[in-house]
């Protein structure tokens, strides 16, 4: 008798200490911060002009995966952010683009635009929810694990990185509306008002304010030796501005570009981001009580910045030194109001970025660019030869170097999809811009496991990928000769950042491969909660306590 009352004592002690353990070991707060186009070497580039408290505190403190890569095609900001909170590719979360042509609608798509809901906070720009991303994200997984007690919000400056983070299942997902609004702005999927401190926030004129600082470098610009001179032809201007040289006088610009969609590409929209994601902390009580609460913030200015003016430009370094000043005030804002042993938080990125192509080819590096009427010129020619019809019969549509074939002009020809998409691969690829071609039939039966064949085919969606995918030349781009962009399957523009921090995580570095969907089931497994129900990452143990 006493034995068996012995046994049910450590039974009972034993169940209790386990919960007890799990409820104590899950952190209050778990932040995900994306930074929009950031480049794995700017942790490196800059390093040392970083102050002590933003980034290196992170790579100090916590774990650093240093050969971190997305790993499919297209390495865009939709199919990114989608990626990272549920573990896998666009083959899967069938977010494969920002936008796409959607064969069902037979129409070019929005990713996150949805007719059913309205604009709340502003007349337009809220019509949004995740409803295309079909699988569930690390935020929807912590919502359900807690009976859906725990708080998720999810903030930008663009709609779509507020809106997959939070997942479907999000209490509130925020982002700035630019234009002559100046405003966070919500959809009528999550409620159908702004609250009150949202409200607040707008009518506080932070954004006017910010608008009317001048955009000087943060330091003497002759100590910026890491980058290349201000003034140079491989960076885009501002409307009604001579020179891409500093100061940029913001309210003198603001008139001719597009008044509050400036902030946007300017470091301030980082700086203002910043200042709401600690109005939300304070007006949602994250992080207060033992039920944790998921924070998604994505950082959107240094995309912006890095499309106008490139990776080696002035302007993207001063982006990134002041954003580390407005993330120092961000990790001391959460010490002080979640508790330093309180929170972990993840930073990675969206996709990375090429340099210049025409900046590439005066160093001699092979770039390039893509001229998308000369291409369509080329595979009329092709289209006749082969078929005898015009490419715009033949093609459906264009988009994302994805032919997608017309299937009733096929049937009507008499035409095989399979025939027909492999005549085209087999010539496109003489295209002197095109470097590899492969039809959706291969990626249907092969299995391709390493390369940027690979990263295709984890990007290709069997039921919303085009017939024939075309992969550019490396270092070659669609776009003017200023500037610059990304979505290949590079290593340029997949290799990114990761570094997770705070409770739970070790100290340390990685050096080993691992890839962007690594680091949703590494959080589930941090937070004993279920994967993400379409995750194919596995846990990167390295970095975790155990
Ligand atoms: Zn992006
Ligand atoms: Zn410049
Ligand atoms: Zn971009």
């Amino acid at each position: 008798m006493r034995l068996f009352f012995t046994i049910i004592f450590i039974f009972l002690s034993l169940t209790s200490s386990l919960a007890q353990s799990i409820e104590n070991e899950r952190p209050k707060l778990v932040v995900g911060i994306i930074v929009d186009q950031m480049r794995y070497d700017y942790l490196t580039r800059f390093y040392n002009k970083y102050s002590d408290d933003g980034f290196k505190r992170l790579i100090r403190d916590g774990f650093s995966l240093e050969n971190a890569h997305f790993n499919y095609i297209p390495t865009y900001t939709a199919p990114g952010h989608a990626s990272v909170y549920t573990g896998t590719t666009p083959s899967n979360h069938g977010i494969i683009s920002n936008n796409w042509y959607d064969k069902f609608a037979k129409k070019v798509i929005y990713c996150v635009d949805d007719a059913n809901y309205t604009s709340v906070g502003t007349a337009q720009g809220g019509s949004k929810s995740p409803s295309r991303m079909m699988t569930t994200t690390i935020s929807d997984e912590l919502k359900m694990a807690q009976n859906q007690q725990g708080k998720v919000i999810s903030l930008s400056i663009k709609d779509r990185s507020a809106v997959l983070p939070g997942g479907h299942t999000a209490d509130g997902a925020y982002w700035f509306e630019g234009m002559n609004e100046g405003k966070f702005i919500t959809s009528s999927y999550y409620r159908e008002d702004l609250p009150k401190w949202v409200k607040d926030f707008n009518n506080s004129d932070k954004a006017e304010k910010y608008l009317n600082s001048p955009w000087n470098t943060l330091y003497n610009i002759k100590t910026y030796t890491e980058s290349i001179d201000d003034n140079n032809i491989f960076e885009g201007l501002f409307i009604g501005k001579k020179t891409p040289t500093f100061p940029y006088d913001l309210s003198k610009l603001k008139k001719e570009n597009g008044n509050f969609e400036l902030l946007k590409a300017v470091p301030f929209g980082n700086s203002i981001l910043t200042d709401f994601t600690k109005a939300a902390i304070i007006g949602e009580e994250l992080g207060q009580d033992n039920i944790t609460d998921f924070l998604a913030v994505s950082f959107s200015s240094t995309d912006y910045v890095g499309h106008q003016f490139g990776p080696d430009s002035k302007e993207i370094e001063d982006t990134y030194l002041r954003l580390d000043q407005d993330l120092a005030s961000f990790f001391i804002f959460l010490d002080e109001k979640i508790g330093k042993d309180n929170y972990t938080l993840f930073l990675t990125a969206d996709h990375a970025v090429v340099q210049v192509p025409a900046y590439l080819e005066t160093v001699k590096v092979p770039a390039g660019y893509f001229d998308y009427r000369e291409f369509v010129t080329y595979l009329d020619t092709i289209t006749k030869k082969h078929f005898n019809l015009g490419a715009s019969r033949l093609v459906e549509n264009f988009s994302n170097y994805q032919l997608f074939l017309n299937r009733e002009v096929l049937h009507d020809q008499k035409l095989n999809i399979k025939d027909v998409s492999e005549i085209l691969a087999n010539e496109l690829v003489n295209h002197k811009s095109i470097y590899k071609t492969v039809t959706a039939y291969s990626l249907q039966n092969t299995n391709f496991d390493s390369g940027v064949l690979h990263r295709l085919q984890m990007g290709y969606n069997q039921k919303f990928s085009g017939d024939v995918l075309l992969i550019p030349n490396p270092s070659t781009i669609s776009r003017d000769r200023t500037g610059t962009t990304h979505g290949s399957g590079y290593n340029y523009d997949t290799h990114v950042p990761i570094i997770f921090y705070g409770k739970g995580i070790k100290k340390g570095i990685l050096k080993r491969n691992v890839s962007i969907t690594d680091i949703a089931p590494t959080m589930s497994n941090l937070l004993k909660i279920s994967f993400p129900n379409g995750t194919t990452g596995t846990v990167i143990y390295e970095a975790l306590e155990e």
